[in-house]
């Protein structure tokens, strides 16, 4: 059912996922249905496959947002902390930041400055409340490392898959924690690493 959820709008998009049983939760389904992909992905949004977004990035597939989303409700809490490492359009950042609330934080970390303006510009026109008041902050950098002024952070969602161990970012991961890695572009796995209380 993965590929099989595109809609003509962004509600028939996020019904077809709960058909799906991609997503359950109350919180990704609210977060699903407030922010509109058609704001960060400019062509074919509601399509159930990865969109060019330019700079021969891609915004992940809907389906892939969902499954990370819904591996991370326990970790996107109101007033959570949370870093989206490659957040290139921004989307699932915005995702992020609706569940995390207006006393949590997100921070976005893209590589490539163009990508990184553009998400800003988008976010400021569709939810510039979020911006305003800081509850996400976009910052340009190799997201291999992290942004340790916001650490430690309860969760950590890697849109740029590393195939080594990402020590740095665990490194900024609360106790307890959640990282959610999606590995490759076309056929993906999905890798979990959970910080127990103790740091382990
Ligand atoms: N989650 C985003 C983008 C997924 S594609 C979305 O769905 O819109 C992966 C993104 O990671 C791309 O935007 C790419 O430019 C970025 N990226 C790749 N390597 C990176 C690195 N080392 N540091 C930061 N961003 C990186």
């Amino acid at each position: 059912m993965a590929w099989m959820c595109s809609g003509k709008t962004n509600d028939e998009l996020v019904d077809n996922l709960v058909k799906a049983r991609i997503i359950s939760s109350s919180q990704v389904i609210s977060a699903m249905r407030a922010v509109d992909r058609a704001h960060f992905s400019k062509q074919y949004p509601y399509e159930d496959s990865p969109q060019g977004i330019g700079y021969g990035a891609t915004i992940s597939a809907p389906h892939m947002h969902g499954y990370a989303l819904e591996g991370l409700v326990e970790y996107l809490k109101p007033g959570m902390r949370a870093l989206d490492v490659g957040s290139g359009s921004g989307y699932l950042t915005a995702c992020m930041a609706a569940m995390v609330g207006s006393n949590g934080h997100v921070v976005g970390i893209e590589h490539i400055p163009e990508l990184a303006d553009q998400s800003l510009v988008d976010l400021r026109a569709h939810y510039p409340e979020w911006i305003n008041d800081k509850r996400i902050e976009i910052v340009t950098g190799d997201g291999r490392l992290g942004h340790n002024e916001g650490a430690p952070y309860d969760s950590i969602h890697v849109g740029a898959a590393a195939p080594k161990k990402p020590t740095e970012l665990l490194a900024q991961l609360k106790a307890p924690g959640r990282m959610f890695v999606p590995v490759g572009t076309n056929s993906q796995y999905i890798v979990v690493y959970d910080k127990d209380e103790s740091g382990n």
